[in-house]
């Protein structure tokens, strides 16, 4: 990829970093973005986004519209949650980062999302990134599935050349031959990212791992790589969790990992 012609390399530190686009009430570095693999009820998710609040932990990650790969599959609350985020907007101090899998949701999603999630499934959608584009909403990119580092970054680069440059990376793991994780991740790219662009990343713990018991150590190698945020699931009951129970943290297995974190902040020497 020449990234010399692009928007990504001509802007730099242009970019708005992760705080700047989503903001941050925690003042955790690298910034920490939780929340349910999917909003289940309205109980549920108030009851995740309290926990989270009291933590300061504003960032709220949720999917209302999943895009699953059986279509038999819980398909999310779709309509019905918008309109509970949106009452739950009214009662909690939050920033939502949703998942668009769409263009036609765009405008009824823009009411109460603060960024837009592109999904993995939908990095090469480039009608759907060509309309994130046009809104004055930041957007998180996640790398898809078997996607290259140059098509990723191309996927970002149709966002901005459409006039948005509010958009943040996620590295979310890629298919590879390995079974042990969902997913391999690539911290190789994040490295590589940060070597060549300006642009924030931030890295989806739950739905690269597929499992919560190496996370610890895995969060150490991600301080260390100095990444701009970390994504983590949280459920209060995984065992019932209607999407990715295997890789959703209850709420003491969340309390744990983010004192792992923060406990290891200043430990850790930066790389970057
Ligand atoms: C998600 O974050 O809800 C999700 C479906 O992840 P991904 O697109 O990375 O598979
Ligand atoms: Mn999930």
């Amino acid at each position: 990829m020449d990234l010399n012609n692009c928007q990504l390399k001509v802007m730099q530190e242009n970019f708005l970093n992760f705080y700047e686009q989503i903001g941050n009430n925690n003042k955790l570095s690298p910034n920490i973005i939780a929340g349910p693999c999917a909003m289940e009820s309205y109980e549920q998710m108030e009851s995740i986004i309290r926990f989270l609040v009291q933590r300061n932990i504003t960032n709220i990650r949720v999917g209302i519209y999943k895009p699953r790969t059986s279509p038999y599959d819980f398909q999310g609350l779709e309509n019905d949650g918008v309109e509970i985020i949106k009452q739950l907007k009214g009662m909690y101090s939050i920033k939502v980062i949703s998942e668009i899998v769409s263009p036609r949701h765009i405008d009824k999603m823009k009411e109460v999302v603060d960024m837009f999630q592109v999904g993995a499934r939908n990095m090469s959608n480039y009608e759907l990134l060509k309309e994130l584009g046009k809104v004055d909403i930041p957007v998180l990119l996640k790398r898809g599935i078997s996607a290259t580092i140059d098509e990723f970054l191309y996927a970002a680069e149709y966002i901005i050349v459409n006039g948005n440059s509010k958009v943040s990376l996620c590295e979310r793991g890629i298919r590879t031959f390995e079974t042990q994780t969902r997913n391999t991740l690539d911290i190789a790219c994040i490295a590589l990212i940060k070597k060549y662009t300006q642009i924030p990343i931030i890295v989806d713990v739950s739905h690269s791992l597929g499992r919560k018991d190496i996370i610890n150590q895995i969060g150490q190698a991600l301080l260390a790589l100095g990444v701009d945020g970390i994504m983590v699931e949280v459920h209060p009951k995984p065992q019932y969790a209607l999407s990715d129970s295997r890789q959703q943290l209850n709420f003491s297995e969340f309390d744990c990992f983010i004192k792992n974190l923060t406990n290891n902040i200043e430990n850790v020497e930066r790389v970057i």
